[in-house]
């Protein structure tokens, strides 16, 4: 079969290679892929900015159908519509992993990184991480469900957002515009902020139901957010919860100028490298900044109850969809930020 492969560290070094198609173990299922999301993360591999182990197969955004059943297996059946969380291996032992955050064990082994993912037309997963897709989900929209459970956690776990806050989102990518969604059914109040030459993307969000869309590059961005916020407060008041979903570099600054005194500041999105930030306002604003990465258990729980009940609709962030042979064009499409979601499809379907 053919699979998109990272073959060595550093920049590059991505090829279609042909490989013999694997088979479960004990434990495992195969799959076949129907659809795969290329993520930042997948551009940030390429381009050598990512730790990985290769020869690994990319691809940690996926979904398809069971084709093969190892032994031990019990609950699953061949054809099941799934989805897998990305964990692939972790001691289940550790301080983590007790708590229900098995991304952050120091033995975890991911899929699309550590071991095989999913630019191929099989994939091995163990059945300990299989979800089923809600029903009103196709592949292509269900394939989004891993950085939605990401931002489950973001929101939930990390941020723990509460109804009625006024939330601050930074970037409106695929993550950006699935957070939006997401604080919206938590009951937030939400205004978007990206760049003027982001407009597409941030009309979607306003589709998706953002109360307000901002300029990064305007001046007067904190009073125009206070006023989109209804903030009433004298002095210098600010968003009670920034999401910084760009991993541009100049974003995280602008987070520390939005957020509100003693507000949190959550950092989604990877920057790749070293970016530098006037960090003296998380003194002088008494502010909380803290990180989310990846997903948990509980996270992908969340994002496919929030799709099985249509709260948060993935499909129509999805603006390209590509067989598998034309990676190259679908990776530097994903790079170029011309669209938003980019799908590829080792196996064809609706
Ligand atoms: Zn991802
Ligand atoms: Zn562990």
């Amino acid at each position: 079969m053919n699979a998109l492969m990272k073959l060595a560290a550093g920049p590059g070094h991505l090829e279609l290679c042909d490989i013999p198609e694997p088979h479960p173990g004990p434990g495992q299922v195969s799959l076949e892929i129907r659809a795969v999301g290329i993520c930042g993360t997948d551009l940030h591999i390429r381009d050598g900015e990512y730790p990985c182990r290769p020869p690994v197969i990319l691809g940690h955004e996926f979904c398809g159908t069971i084709h093969e059943l190892g032994d031990d297996v019990t609950g699953w059946a061949i054809g099941d519509r799934v989805t897998s969380i990305t964990t692939a291996m972790y001691c289940g032992a550790c301080r983590y992993c007790r708590a229900g955050q098995p991304a952050l064990c120091a033995s975890r082994l991911s899929y699309g990184g550590g071991v095989h993912g999913a630019f191929a037309p099989r994939m091995i997963v163990q059945a300990s991480g299989l979800y089923h897709l809600p029903a009103r989900q196709d592949f292509i929209a269900a394939c989004l469900t891993e950085p939605l459970a990401c931002v489950t956690k973001a929101v939930f776990e990390v941020g723990q957002l509460q109804a009625g806050e006024r939330v601050a989102i930074l970037g409106p990518g695929a993550i950006g515009l699935l957070t939006l969604q997401v604080a919206r059914a938590a009951g937030a109040r939400v205004t978007l902020i990206g760049l003027r030459s982001d407009a597409a993307r941030l009309n979607l969000g306003q589709t998706l139901g953002a109360d307000a869309i901002l300029y990064a590059e305007d001046p007067d961005l904190p009073d125009q957010l206070n006023a989109t916020l209804g903030v009433s407060e004298p002095g210098a008041p600010g968003a009670d919860v920034v999401f910084e979903c760009s991993g541009a570099g100049a974003a995280f600054g602008l987070a520390l100028r939005l957020a509100r005194k003693q507000g949190r500041i959550i950092q989604v999105g990877l920057f790749g490298k070293p970016v530098p930030s006037d960090l003296d306002l998380i003194v002088l604003r008494d502010l909380t900044v803290r990180g989310s990465f990846a997903s948990s258990p509980t996270s992908w729980e969340r994002a496919l109850r929030l799709t099985g009940s249509g709260q948060v609709d993935t499909r129509s962030l999805v603006s390209d969809v590509f067989p598998l042979q034309d990676w190259e064009q679908a990776f530097a499409r994903a790079a170029s930020r011309s669209g938003l979601k980019i799908v590829v499809q080792p196996v064809p379907s609706n």
